[in-house]
């Protein structure tokens, strides 16, 4: 019996050995050009020096060639280098390499290690993420920084916030527009019977941040396919969706899409599930799924819509707790993986039969006519408001952009009147389609569903102007679309963002309020604070010019004033370029440099 000596070699022989192997196999085709070295780290598992120390003994054998500023290239093997090859290969060669006989790659993949991670001895007894420190790929500053987006909080929201908190993902931001019933509970570890009622939501957050204390939630009572801004999906990491119906899926697919972000879909029914990530440009997006009939199904007349809506808050899927952790922890881990920036694998679907325990992934394939491909260029931010903002502000700006054609187009429909076919009384509507209920679709005289007027585009002839993009239904720091028939504008409604996106719910410290002042202030007129803060601001108070074109900018003036409940602020002493704002109580003057007439005051 002949024992062969185990060959001593260093990390970087045997990286060596790999990479000549190849060459030999011819998976390194000669004049072909290497891995960048990043990818080679990840593929061998070792650190960049070893790379490169490899990659220069390759050099010096004559096996690869560098180009300065491009990277390295295979040469062609033949007698001059072929002894070096065949030596530096070594058992490798014997391997026939998975390259060169096309086989799939299957099994466990390598996860990349991050070879700038120092080492830290975490202190167990202290640091709730401790552990996590041993994990090779784990970065606490990566997790702590991200800002995930959950929609949806039943049961598979449950699980997938409840992992998050575990996990320490800094910031949460929720969606869900219901409230808790007793049915939730026997699937919802985050809801208590005491909670029946109340909006999932907020409860769902509070018990997120009463797990861990360190993160940082914020929650939002509302629909998402109508009620979140885009520039909240904007400024995510990752969106999570926990959703039950095609309409929402459909919803945050066309909205990450548009930011350019990734979103991982969950599904779940009885012990069935399934777990996808959507990646804009990468493989198929959630409606590439779509059959034909499903998606005119979501396409139909308004009156159906009523109806389709109806049905989505009717239908419940019966489904188990069990089920939603399988999923849910899919979900979360995925979502982990994003943060992290790991190989994920989009546009694949992994199903789960918990009958049989099954589990198989397969990969959808991408619809070139897809109608959500579609990504938002350039946004302009703008200082203006949702709530203040009109929708003649906003036509005046897309015209300034794009010249008199310009037009603005809603996302969603709106019901701008409803006309009775019998009695044909008519009724002025002006409010989005999704805040219509199928009972006000019908005629309170004759009882029948009534003709509905739509629009989604807003021309400059409507005569509604006047109205504030709030009351057509568009959401805080929402994101709007204008066109000339040429080219399109994004216009975000940035001065919404202090109070649209601040994860400070159930905070110690409230989250901070911008202490609202009335509309507009007119000279030498005395404003009173329109909305009281619900904690005075004491001490340094900030001046911002709300019609700066820049966007929101702070102006110098800072002054010690107090603002309580009681206080009025009065505009006087008006120059040619100054207005001063003197605080009344205690006549300390704010001079505030500029001729805009429009200003916020706000705590610091
Ligand atoms: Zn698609
Ligand atoms: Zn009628």
């Amino acid at each position: 019996m002949k024992i062969k000596t185990i060959p001593h070699k260093t990390l970087a022989e045997a990286a060596a050995s790999k990479l000549a192997a190849s060459l030999l196999d011819g998976s390194l085709a000669p004049g072909a050009q290497l891995p960048p070295e990043r990818e080679l780290m990840n593929q061998l598992g070792i650190s960049r020096t070893t790379v490169r120390e490899a990659l220069k003994t390759l050099e010096e054998n004559s096996l690869i060639e560098s180009r300065p500023n491009v990277g390295w290239f295979a040469r062609s093997i033949d007698e001059s280098n072929i002894t070096q090859a065949k030596e530096m290969a070594g058992d490798y060669v014997t391997q026939p390499s998975r390259l060169a006989t096309n086989e799939p790659v299957t099994g466990p993949r390598r996860v990349p290690i991050n070879p700038e991670k120092p080492l830290h001895i975490p202190n167990l007894q202290k640091d709730r993420l401790g552990t996590f420190e041993f994990i090779s790929w784990w970065e606490r500053e990566k997790v702590q920084q991200a800002k995930v987006l959950v929609v949806g909080a039943g049961a598979l929201g449950n699980e997938v916030i409840k992992n998050l908190a575990l996990m320490g993902v800094g910031h949460i931001f929720i969606i869900d527009f219901d409230n808790i019933e007793a049915a939730n509970l026997s699937r919802s570890v985050l809801f208590r019977e005491t909670d029946n009622h109340r909006s999932k939501a907020e409860v769902v957050a509070a018990r997120a941040k009463s797990i861990n204390p360190q993160i940082h939630v914020q929650y939002l009572n509302a629909d998402v396919t109508t009620g979140l801004g885009l520039g909240i999906i904007r400024r995510m990491d990752a969106v999570i969706g926990c959703l039950d119906n095609r309409e929402a899926r459909l919803a945050v697919n066309r909205f990450c899409y548009w930011m350019d972000k990734p979103w991982v879909d969950g599904a779940i029914q009885e012990l069935l599930g399934l777990m996808r990530v959507f990646v804009p440009g990468q493989g198929a997006c959630y409606e590439c799924t779509l059959t034909e009939q499903a998606l005119r199904d979501l396409s139909l007349r308004y009156s159906c819509q009523l109806l389709a809506r109806q049905n989505v808050l009717l239908g419940k899927v019966p489904t188990t707790p069990t089920i939603a952790s399988i999923i849910g922890g899919m979900q979360s881990q995925e979502a982990l993986k994003l943060i992290h920036d790991m190989p994920v694998e989009p546009g694949k679907v992994v199903h789960f039969n918990g009958l049989n325990n099954e589990m198989h992934t397969t990969a959808y394939n991408p619809r070139e006519d897809c109608e959500s491909h579609w990504t938002y260029g350039e946004i302009t931010e703008l200082p203006a408001r949702a709530e203040r903002a009109t929708l003649e502000d906003l036509l005046k700006i897309a015209r300034s952009d794009l010249g008199p054609d310009a037009i603005i187009e809603l996302d969603q429909e709106l019901v701008t009147s409803f006309e009775c076919p019998k009695c044909h009384s008519m009724e002025k509507v002006l409010r989005p389609l999704s805040e219509i209920t199928f009972e006000a679709g019908h005629c309170p005289t004759c009882g029948i569903l009534r003709e509905a007027q739509f629009t989604h585009m807003i021309t400059g002839e409507e005569d509604f102007l006047h109205r504030t993009l709030k009351s057509v239904g568009i959401p805080q720091l929402h994101i709007l679309r204008a066109q000339n028939g040429v080219e399109y504008r994004f216009y975000e409604l940035t001065g919404d963002l202090a109070e649209a996106l601040h994860f400070r719910h159930f905070e110690q410290t409230e989250p901070e309020k911008p202490l609202k002042i009335g509309p507009r202030i007119r000279l030498k007129e005395e404003v009173h604070l329109a909305e009281a803060p619900s904690n005075t601001a004491r001490g340094r108070v900030r001046i911002v010019d709300e019609t700066s074109p820049e966007g929101i900018k702070v102006k110098a003036a800072q002054a010690n004033v107090r603002v309580t409940k009681k206080t009025k602020m009065k505009l006087g002493k008006h120059t040619r370029k100054n207005i001063r704002l003197t605080e009344t109580t205690r006549s300390k003057r704010v001079s505030f440099a500029s001729r805009q007439k429009r200003v916020k005051v706000c705590k610091i």
